[in-house]
């Protein structure tokens, strides 16, 4: 099928690349020039592990095109995908004026009948409210029916995740429109979940608001077991043993980040707000998210009686591994309270410094290697699991510390910090040093 996509970032990009590479006619339309123009040449404008490869694939077979022009996008499309980003807004909803603008400018433009497809985060109501808005703003007597379809895939394995999803979620109430979805993915074989618009709007907040919750969870039991003696990683496997349980997500640490967890707990909890309802669980996983992320700095200022002048070396600055991605990543959070602590703050993460200077506080130095990140600090927060921090070969840069004191905040260096003695390991979960 022929199929636009409008918005070219992690989820947008993504869907693109792999929609061409199941045999679609894409082409991505963004408002950014620079990103299309790059994409234009085949770069791809974030790190996201073996999409580059599969874009090259694509330009060559002629099956994918980028323009800033949405006329040319939505030419011959029969379905236009939206993936344009939902941030935060000030009231603490999602912020929809991207969407609102796609929504005017397709009805300005289409010019035949077409599916519209909503890949973003919304609020509940919010793809009939988009309907609304193309429908006002149609210029030529045409049909534009809207579906929801909800994007499940992670950061880091993006490309992994759309080929290998648990679920594609198909909110529509026109049969017809669910057929055509249905027929665009049934090349991925994935499992198809039809139900109406607001079931797939509200799937996706409650995906997301059941994984913080199973985060803030072990967070807790990760927290009392320090207290009581217990170790984390043996009774999360215990726990995950239990298929009732299951294993994913349950690995203690300094709490969720992200451009999506924070962002889709505060929009859920605020839609009940709206509604007269309370989300007492989910009110208390932010409480418990937003005091893990500052259980490192607690832990240093416990250790060091006084981080004044204290040189601390931040491990990692994206929300996870194998992403450059740093909006809402702990390490924000943490690097302004050691800075306000009265800490000298130096930094290194292996993919994300590109983004580095724009998300963090002048004040944080940024180095290219760890070690030279390392070389001095009286502390290293380790915040992000990135491999090259979890191999052996890593322990022996710790000595370029002032006095190796490391606070582990994803538990990923234990196995090899334990062979040296010249180091003083505090992992989150567990006995210091165990
Ligand atoms: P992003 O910020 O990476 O990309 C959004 C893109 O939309 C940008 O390239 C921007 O230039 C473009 N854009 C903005 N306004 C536009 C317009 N009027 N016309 C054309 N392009 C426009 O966003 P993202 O991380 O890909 O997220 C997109 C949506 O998907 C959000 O609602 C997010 O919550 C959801 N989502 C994200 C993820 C994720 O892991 N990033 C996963 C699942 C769902």
């Amino acid at each position: 099928m022929r199929i636009a996509i409008v918005g070219t970032g992690y989820v947008g990009l993504v869907t693109g690349v792999c929609l061409a590479k199941i045999g679609h006619q894409v082409t991505c339309v963004d408002v950014d020039e620079d990103k299309i123009a790059q994409l234009s040449s085949g770069e791809v404008p974030f790190y996201e592990p073996g999409l580059g490869e599969m874009l090259d694939q694509q330009r060559k077979e002629k099956r994918i095109a980028f323009t800033v022009n949405p006329g040319a996008a939505f030419a011959n499309a029969e379905a236009i995908f939206i993936a344009v980003g939902t941030p935060q807004g000030i009231d603490g909803m999602p912020d929809l004026q991207a969407l609102i603008t796609v929504a005017q400018t397709i009805g300005r433009h289409v010019q035949h009948d077409v599916i519209v497809v909503i890949k973003s985060t919304v609020p509940i109501g919010t793809n009939t409210f988009l309907a609304q808005i193309i429908a006002e703003h149609l210029v030529h007597p045409v049909s534009v029916r809207v579906a929801s379809n909800p994007e499940f895939l992670r950061e880091g394995s993006a490309v992994y995740d759309t080929f290998h999803g648990d679920r594609i979620v198909i909110g529509t109430d026109d049969a017809e429109v669910a057929g055509i979805l249905a027929a665009i993915y049934e090349p991925l074989h994935i499992p198809i979940l039809h139900t109406d618009i607001r079931s797939a709007e509200m799937i996706k907040y409650a995906s997301n608001a059941f994984l913080a919750t199973k985060i803030s969870f072990i967070n807790e039991i990760a927290n009392l077991c320090e207290s009581l003696g217990a170790t984390i990683e043996d009774v999360a496997r215990g726990m995950g043993m239990d298929q009732r349980i299951g294993e994913k997500f349950l690995r203690a640490g300094i709490g969720y980040g992200g451009s999506c967890f924070p962002k889709d707990v505060k929009a859920l909890l605020g839609m009940a707000e709206l509604s007269g309802d309370q989300l007492q669980i989910l009110q208390a996983v932010e409480r418990v998210n937003r005091k893990q992320q500052m259980r490192l700095v607690e832990k240093a200022a416990s250790r060091f009686g006084d981080l004044r002048g204290k040189r601390i070396a931040l491990l990692g600055l994206s929300f996870k591994p194998d992403t450059d991605d740093m909006r809402e990543a702990p390490s924000l959070g943490i690097a302004a309270a050691l800075l306000e602590h009265g800490a000298q703050v130096v930094a290194y993460d292996p993919v994300s410094m590109n983004h580095a200077r724009t998300y963090l506080p002048a004040q944080v130095e940024l180095f290219e290697s760890a070690e030279q990140a390392l070389a001095g600090a009286d502390a290293a927060f380790v915040l992000t699991e990135w491999q090259e921090f979890t191999l052996p070969a890593f322990v022996p840069k710790l000595r370029a510390m002032r006095e190796a004191v490391v606070f582990d905040g994803r538990n990923c260096l234990h196995d090899s910090v334990l062979e040296d003695d010249a180091v003083e390991y505090h992992p989150i979960g567990r006995q210091l040093g165990k």
